[in-house]
């Protein structure tokens, strides 16, 4: 279950961020990429559990799921790639390259201060 390592990273990044600020985290926008394979409902469940008692135990969990998307280096021609095998559907080329898929970033964060 690598979602609950992810979470405590998550809380990890904003406690940083935040530092000694007295705010309250209301929403947390999150970019994960497809390859990271990472079940939403199980990261938002890991998060609850992790945040419980901070400043964050009451934020949304917004996860926006990235597609695993490619470039031909062939025919120049980029695409959705639902299939573990990076094979070009246009012209059957194995040079593909990764464009999107693999990302796990926090894209912002919502905070009430005070
Ligand atoms: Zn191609």
């Amino acid at each position: 279950m690598h979602e609950l390592t992810i979470a405590e990273n998550i809380k990890k990044t904003i406690e940083e961020v935040l530092k000694d600020k007295k705010a309250v985290v209301t929403r947390i926008n999150l970019r994960v990429g497809k390859l990271r394979a990472v079940v939403p409902e199980a990261l938002i469940f890991c998060f609850k559990f992790v945040a419980e008692g901070s400043s964050m135990e009451n934020a949304e969990l917004k996860i926006q799921e990235i597609p695993v998307k490619g470039i031909c280096k062939k025919c120049d021609r980029d695409f959705v790639i639902d299939e573990p095998l990076f094979i070009c559907p246009f012209c059957g080329s194995n040079h593909v390259e990764l464009l999107s898929g693999r990302e796990l970033e926090i894209e912002s964060i919502e905070i009430e201060e005070g």
